[in-house]
């Protein structure tokens, strides 16, 4: 879950994308997301690496919405499939249980690495199958 909201770039933007833009004094094009990012770590992406937005809004500038990721890497997992493996099949089950035996989410939640609202997802939700990790 996204702590802060996004930083929308106001200045000019690549024609074609939402990736905002700006020009340093040697008239070079600068990313304006990744330039957030790099200083936000208070150094340059290491080379080959970019910045790329979980928040999936290209024109934000908000350095706590990037990570420095490797291009040729797998994409990393939407959120939601975070939440869903962050407890086991087993704990799933246990949670599906609990919830049918009457126990509230804030209580379940308090006893797995889990939010109140993770917990609602897991017992609302019939699990999908896990997707291969390559893509
Ligand atoms: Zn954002």
């Amino acid at each position: 879950m996204l702590s802060s909201s996004c930083w929308p770039w106001r200045g000019r933007v690549l024609r074609g994308s939402r990736i905002g833009v700006l020009e340093d004094g040697d008239g070079d094009v600068l990313q304006a997301h990744r330039l957030a990012l790099e200083i936000h770590l208070d150094r340059p992406l290491l080379p080959g690496m970019e910045a790329v937005h979980y928040c999936g809004n290209r024109s934000c500038c908000n350095a706590a919405h990037m990570v420095e990721t490797d291009p040729a890497a797998p994409p990393p997992l939407p959120a939601v499939r975070r939440t869903q493996r962050r407890v086991t099949p087993v704990q799933a089950e246990e949670i599906r249980a609990a919830r049918a035996a009457g126990e509230t989410y804030a209580s379940i939640a308090r006893r797995y690495p889990i939010s109140r609202s993770g917990a609602r997802k897991i017992v609302v939700r019939t699990p999908a199958p896990e997707p291969p990790l390559t893509p």
